[in-house]
């Protein structure tokens, strides 16, 4: 079976929202094993370490709002003073350091066959309003990126889930010591997926 380990974290919307166990449930019933858990007012070189310093995930991040504000013809020179989006990227990072801080965060390391896309198609779409009805974004937030760079902050989008395999064990390491992290059998495991014969 090819398992995956993936971060989870309930950002500091969720969590002031007391939106913690409603969605946890949601990963614990697809069937993924909590393998860490803490709660934890999140170090700032830890969130500085979590979003990636470099051009391709700045360049990422920037481009969201160029193609957002393209569809609604707003002028990202008036709001960030570049069309760079490198340069709007380093400014949407810094905006999520602050928030970050704004209250505890609950983290979370599950595993489970294919966990990345599993935690993906739970938690949605990175723009709330374009997130499914069904997913955690799109149930719990109707955010829009114009609004959130108006108010100079990031998308309140209650989770952060890992988007790649090489990010989940990145970050599951990044957030949890060794000895945090537990393995062991869900009752339901052999049920799912029997042993080959
Ligand atoms: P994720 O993996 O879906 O969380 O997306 P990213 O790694 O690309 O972005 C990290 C976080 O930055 C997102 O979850 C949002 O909270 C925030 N964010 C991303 N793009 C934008 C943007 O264009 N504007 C604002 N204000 N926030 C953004």
């Amino acid at each position: 079976m090819n398992k995956q380990k993936a971060l989870l974290i309930i950002k500091p919307d969720g969590v002031q929202r007391g939106l913690c166990g409603a969605i946890l449930k949601r990963f614990e019933q697809t069937g993924l094993t909590i393998i860490g858990f803490k709660f934890l007012q999140a170090p700032e070189q830890t969130i500085r370490d979590h979003y990636p310093s470099t051009d391709v995930w700045y360049g990422k991040v920037g481009q969201r709002t160029l193609t957002n504000y393209a569809k609604k013809g707003i002028d990202v020179k008036k709001q960030f003073g570049t069309e760079d989006p490198i340069e709007i990227g380093k400014t949407v990072k810094g905006w999520l350091v602050t928030f970050f801080q704004e209250s505890p965060v609950l983290v979370a390391a599950v595993e489970g066959h294919e966990a990345i896309e599993i935690v993906r198609k739970l938690s949605g779409n990175t723009i709330p309003i374009l997130a499914a009805a069904g997913t955690v974004r799109g149930d719990y937030s109707h955010d829009t990126i114009d609004l959130a760079n108006a108010q100079f902050r990031p998308l309140r989008n209650i989770i952060h889930a890992s988007d790649s395999v090489e990010d989940g064990e990145k970050e599951v390491h990044l957030w949890f010591k060794d000895d945090e992290i537990f393995s062991y059998k869900r009752a339901d495991e052999e049920l799912m997926f029997p042993p080959q014969r």
